[in-house]
């Protein structure tokens, strides 16, 4: 919940979130990028299902001062599938490292990496070889009159995926090899949403990918974001019927996941989360346009509301995940810098002046300092908890 970013510390600025590309590329890249981990925390069921199992542990350390193995979530998570060759965190990874490929646009993530000190991509990609791939128009999708690249290749955004560290890019490749550029990136977050959702996400990711690669039919020129859209309840029947075939039962999203699970009442993170989640529920359905929200006109808007947050869950890196207004409800709680000094970003949303009636829910979120306090103090816990395993 405690968002870490490894740099130094610096005045906060909401562009961080909102337009990250555009304030101190190289800072805003490690803010953004651990927000997303953020929203994956809060947006997708088996997450909080693992953090909850977490909690427990961290429960009883705090009480009694014993260690208590992970649990099976807990356990699997890193664990590579055998066949898949990925994991749920290389899932995870993946899912965050095609936002900030989004958010950034390939060229400048690439040129970021390149740049960045202590990583070495070379065995993927050279500066020199960059510079030829530029030279010979392969980066840029076309050339203004002043001979600026506009847009990007899809070699370049299967180049920025590539350079994601370790087997975070097997996911999104997979997919690739089964389909063009334009609908793996329509399909590509829609799947890890849904997969993350899961009981089991890496095996779910590619038996969704399998039933959803031959019915997709995409045409060019459309803004990305029309598709992920336009997809997200088609992707989302689809998904309830494998999820039925292979666990017999429904998935559910983040927000009804946290209100059954115990971290609701006992995780400060978690209950700050969900009464925001639920009031940002409230606000999608009174501010937005009735067209903005996913689902048939037929439903009703409180129901369409609910699954249009899962969707700005799912596609949390999208510009409309990020607007202020609805930062004020989902930026992290706490950010904290390699000094140990912290942001609390939802205050500088709160400040930003936006269209809103006051929310339904009756529930009013705990004060955003207390809980910044309250989950660092958790987090030394946790430390002291996996100190403690390491030393036993
Ligand atoms: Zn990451």
């Amino acid at each position: 919940m405690v968002v870490d970013v490894g740099e130094a510390w610096t005045p906060p600025h909401l562009f961080a979130l909102t337009g990250p590309k555009d304030w101190r590329p190289p800072l805003s890249r490690t803010i953004f990028h651990e927000s997303v981990h953020y929203w994956q925390f809060i947006g997708h069921a088996h997450l909080i299902e693992l953090m909850a199992e977490d909690w427990a542990r961290l429960r009883q350390f705090d009480a009694t001062g014993d260690t208590v193995p992970p649990g099976p979530l807990r356990r699997a998570f890193a664990q590579r599938m055998e066949g898949a060759g990925f994991s749920t965190l290389d899932l995870m990874e993946a899912h965050a490292r095609f936002w900030d490929v989004q958010a950034f646009g390939p060229p400048l993530l690439i040129e970021l990496e390149l740049q960045a000190p202590q990583r070495d991509v070379s065995q993927v990609l050279t500066l020199t070889e960059y510079e030829q791939l530029k030279t010979d128009g392969k980066i840029w999708r076309d050339v203004d009159v002043d001979g600026e690249g506009v847009g990007y290749s899809s070699l370049s955004f299967d180049l920025a995926m590539r350079l994601a560290a370790g087997r975070y890019a097997v996911p999104y490749l997979r997919l690739r090899e089964q389909t063009n550029e334009l609908i793996a990136a329509a399909l590509f977050p829609l799947c890890v949403h849904f997969a993350l959702h899961s009981a089991s996400p890496p095996g779910f990711y590619l038996a969704l990918v399998e039933r959803l690669v031959p019915q997709i039919d995409l045409t060019a020129g459309r803004p990305i974001e029309h598709a992920w859209r336009s997809l997200y309840m088609d992707v989302l029947r689809e998904a309830m019927l494998l999820h039925l075939d292979r666990h017999g039962r429904e998935f559910r999203t983040g927000q009804a996941t946290i209100h059954d699970s115990p971290l609701f009442h006992e995780h400060v993170g978690y209950t700050l989360a969900y009464t925001l989640l639920a009031q940002s529920c409230d606000h999608l359905e009174a501010n937005r346009p009735r067209d903005f929200l996913v689902g048939p006109q037929a439903m009703p808007s409180g129901m369409r509301a609910l699954w249009t947050l899962d969707f700005l869950l799912g596609c949390c890196g999208m510009a409309a995940s990020r607007t202020p207004d609805l930062l004020a409800f989902l930026a992290p709680p706490v950010i904290r810098f390699a000094d140990g000094q912290i942001w609390i970003p939802g205050a500088l949303f709160d400040a930003f002046p936006f269209e809103s009636a006051a929310p339904a829910t009756a529930q009013q979120p705990p004060p955003r300092s207390q809980v910044a306090a309250a989950l660092l103090a958790l987090d030394e816990t946790w430390s002291a908890m996996q100190l403690k395993v390491l030393g036993a």
